[in-house]
């Protein structure tokens, strides 16, 4: 198998095990910076005092530091699955009901919403995911089925769950993706109930997995389409290209751009506090600290990537 980055950087140069266990001495310096997602009341308690890493490439082999088979809900990481299913259901037909653009606004803003006329500004920002959401509901038969074992067939790991209890808390004071999903309805973007979207993006937002889980199931996006972990081409190399394009556009919300200027990854945050990223053709992997800055995109996650880019040039510039 071909391992060399297209930038002609020969992979097998690097010690990723010595890398991630320099990333790792570094972070622990910092432990308890940030806020954890407090709105969320489940996760308001979450100590912080760990941190995972793992990598995976694309011939299968995993490098893993700190608690990386430590479970947490992945958030908005699901957005990037939920996509993927979307986009393998009804093709470009999404884009009529969802832009693909940067929002410059946080993850959770209604305010482009209403001059936008209801559509979106993209897939990530939670606007975008209700209609994804939606789009699933309405074209995936069991959808929930069809997520589960989109994830597990992923990840490799036939354990993957909802964190109930997570999603009830979500459930109960989940106003603003409420109001959203109203909102988005107003304008005929929803075909669906809103009940069963936020019923249907909680389960997603819920769901409970590693950081080795959640680094094998981008795999596919790292490898043209093709996802190592159950031998599948999952969807093609040019909307495999397509998702790391939005996922560096948008994957880290009102952050793309700093995520742009000190990654230089594709990548997709959770308020759960991991974050996955692509190096292209190369290797997937995921991040995860708790402790989130004022974007919701995990501090310390996105430390860890920053220095990861750096200490491998691994970078898509
Ligand atoms: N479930 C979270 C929410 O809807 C997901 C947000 C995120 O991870 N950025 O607020």
């Amino acid at each position: 198998m071909d391992l060399r980055f297209p930038s002609g950087c020969d992979i097998a140069q690097h010690d990723f095990a010595d890398i991630l266990e320099t990333i790792h001495a570094e972070v622990q310096l910092r432990f308890g910076e940030g806020r954890p997602a407090d709105y969320i009341s489940a996760l308001a308690t979450v100590p912080l005092d760990g941190f995972g890493m793992a990598l995976v490439l694309r011939d299968g082999q995993v490098f893993e530091v700190g608690q990386s088979r430590r479970p947490f809900t992945i958030q908005s990481i699901s957005k990037v699955h939920t996509l993927t299913l979307a986009l393998d259901a009804v093709g470009d037909d999404l884009w009529e009901r969802v832009d693909r653009e940067p929002s410059g606004d946080s993850f959770n803003s209604l305010i482009q919403l209403e001059y936008e006329k209801g559509i979106p500004r993209n897939p990530f920002m939670n606007a975008g995911a209700l209609v994804v959401a939606d789009v699933v509901l309405s074209n995936c038969g069991d959808a929930r089925g069809r997520l589960l074992e989109f994830m597990r067939s992923r990840s490799g790991n036939a354990d993957v769950a909802c964190d109930e209890e997570v999603a009830r808390s979500e459930a109960a004071t989940g106003h603003r993706n409420l109001a959203l999903a109203h909102f988005i309805k107003s304008y005929g973007n929803l075909h669906n109930p809103v009940e069963d979207v936020l019923d249907f993006y909680y389960l997603q937002c819920s769901l409970s997995m590693d950081c080795v889980d959640l680094a094998r199931s981008v795999q596919y996006l790292a490898g043209n389409g093709h996802c190592s972990v159950s031998g599948r081409d999952v969807v093609s190399g040019e909307l495999a290209t397509r998702i790391n394009a939005l996922m560096m556009t948008a994957g880290t919300y009102d952050a793309a751009g700093d995520f742009a200027f000190y990654v230089g990854l594709p990548a997709k945050s959770g308020v759960g506090g991991g974050i996955v990223a692509v190096v292209p053709h190369v290797l997937s992997l995921c991040v995860w600290y708790p402790g989130l800055d004022d974007k919701g995109n995990s501090l310390l996650g996105r430390y860890a990537l920053h220095r990861f880019s750096r200490m491998t040039g691994l970078s898509v510039f």
